[in-house]
């Protein structure tokens, strides 16, 4: 497919107009991130985004309004996790255990969180490009895309491995006909 200079909104208007994409959201160009990111209700890419194929950044824009549209479970899960390290601090523990199992639920709770966030955003925009594109195994794309966006130490921490992402999206989204 031809790519051409400004795809991104090209394709983020699109996205808009099916349903992809909620018409709340906004996109914007800048160059402070590596590849697309998701704010608050704005979707920002780095300009060097618009040569990817048109579905690869399909797939990415749709990824990143994956995240927007489940941010209502990150304040869920941040409650949840609130409740349950004032509980520990309720109980009759040792005030150092106490404060090293907060510590340890945190972080290995909010770490859980994360990888999980980038399996269901993923599963969400794969499920558009299968729905709104008849894309049968959008785990193909994903797959390629994710390729062309080597990951950093940080990202290795915070996103699953390539693999395991595959995997995610052949087991729960393809169509197998
Ligand atoms: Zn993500």
């Amino acid at each position: 497919m031809k790519s051409s200079e400004g795809s991104c909104e090209r394709i983020f208007n699109e996205l808009v107009k099916n349903g992809g994409v909620a018409g709340s959201h906004k996109i914007e160009a800048s160059e402070k991130w590596d590849y697309f990111h998701a704010g608050l209700c704005t979707i920002h890419y780095n300009p060097k985004m618009n040569v990817l194929d048109e579905n690869f950044i399909r797939i990415s824009l749709l990824h990143e309004e994956g995240h927007i549209r489940l941010q209502y479970r990150t304040i869920l899960f941040l409650t949840l996790l609130f409740i349950v390290i004032l509980l520990i601090f309720f109980t009759n523990i040792d005030q150092h255990l106490k404060l090293l199992c907060s510590i340890i639920l945190t972080l290995f709770s909010c770490w859980l969180f994360v990888l999980m966030d980038e399996y269901e955003s993923d599963k969400f925009a794969s499920i558009m490009l299968r729905d709104k594109y008849n894309i049968s195994k959008p785990s193909k794309i994903l797959e390629k895309t994710l390729e062309q966006m080597p990951h950093s130490w940080l990202s290795a921490f915070t996103h699953p491995s390539v693999k395991k992402r595959v995997k995610n999206i052949v087991e729960k989204v393809d169509r197998n006909n």
